[in-house]
């Protein structure tokens, strides 16, 4: 299938995890993608050297998400590198779990700046892009905990709602120039960022899900995938679940 042919894609934070599953779908669809990471390490390049192997071009980046200089810099270079930008995956986040009782204004501040600031970075810096060809597709991924909340998440959960928010007001700003604005909601992914967790939590969060598993960064993948594409040309403002089911 060629979803995505001829289309340039940005995926922040694809080094390894969910933003890598995101850069290698997108290029097995026939996307450009041009992706960011903190550095461009070994994982950066392994994600690169896989992108161009599928006959697309594909260029790592070294740019901090939650910079807006540095954010400017780096969208100016890749709109000079590749043309456009058609696609826009805001993926990059961490987590500092802890209790409220326990959090420090340095653990709210980093979370809250490389989770909801860099998304109001990129979009920023894409859309005069998007605007003047009167089309793109952005898609910001927020969390189950972003609608349910989570004990021991402040900061992750309040960056995750804000997602949602910016994503239903830059739906309705831009989509008079055909840009549109989603999120995606995962729920219990394996990747690195999940699996320094208790086993016990992991087994509880697994009981919790009526499809009885934990996901995996392709199954998210496929739903931005979905977002992406012309497939969903109809679709603005929403916040897709990609969670097993779970209960939010
Ligand atoms: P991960 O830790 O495996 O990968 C995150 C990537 O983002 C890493 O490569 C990291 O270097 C990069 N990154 C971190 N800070 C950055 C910054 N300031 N600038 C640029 N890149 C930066 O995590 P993941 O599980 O793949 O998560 C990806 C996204 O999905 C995150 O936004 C996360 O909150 C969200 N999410 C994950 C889960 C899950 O269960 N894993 C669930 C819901 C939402």
């Amino acid at each position: 299938m060629s979803l995505l042919k001829g289309k340039n894609a940005i995926v922040t934070g694809a080094a390894r995890g969910i933003g890598r599953a995101i850069a290698i779908r997108f290029a097995q669809e026939g996307a450009n993608v041009a992706f960011t990471d903190l550095a461009v390490d070994d994982n950066a390049k392994e994600v690169e050297k896989i992108i161009n192997d599928s006959g697309v071009k594909g260029k790592a980046y070294a740019s901090d998400a939650s910079s807006f200089t540095e954010t400017a810099k780096v969208v100016d270079e890749i709109v000079k590198d590749f043309g456009t930008v058609d696609i826009l995956v805001n993926n990059a986040g961490i987590t500092m779990d802890t209790l409220l009782m326990r959090m420090t204004e340095e653990q709210w501040d980093k979370v809250i700046n490389i989770n909801l600031k860099s998304v109001f970075n990129f979009t920023k810096a894409v859309q005069m892009t998007m605007l003047k060809q009167r089309s793109g597709s952005i898609i910001n991924i927020s969390s189950v905990v972003g609608v349910s909340g989570n004990a021991g998440q402040a900061n992750y959960s309040a960056s995750k709602a804000g997602i949602i928010g910016f994503t239903k007001s830059v739906a309705r700003e831009l989509g008079s120039r055909n840009v549109r604005c989603n999120a995606v909601a995962p729920g219990y992914i394996i990747t690195e960022m999940t699996d320094k967790l208790p086993e016990e939590v992991k087994k509880q969060w697994e009981d919790q899900i009526p499809l009885k598993r934990g996901g995996t960064p392709e199954d998210v993948a496929d739903a931005v995938l979905f977002l992406a594409s012309d497939l969903s040309s109809y679709v603005t403002g929403q916040v897709l679940g990609v969670c097993g089911g779970m209960k939010t």
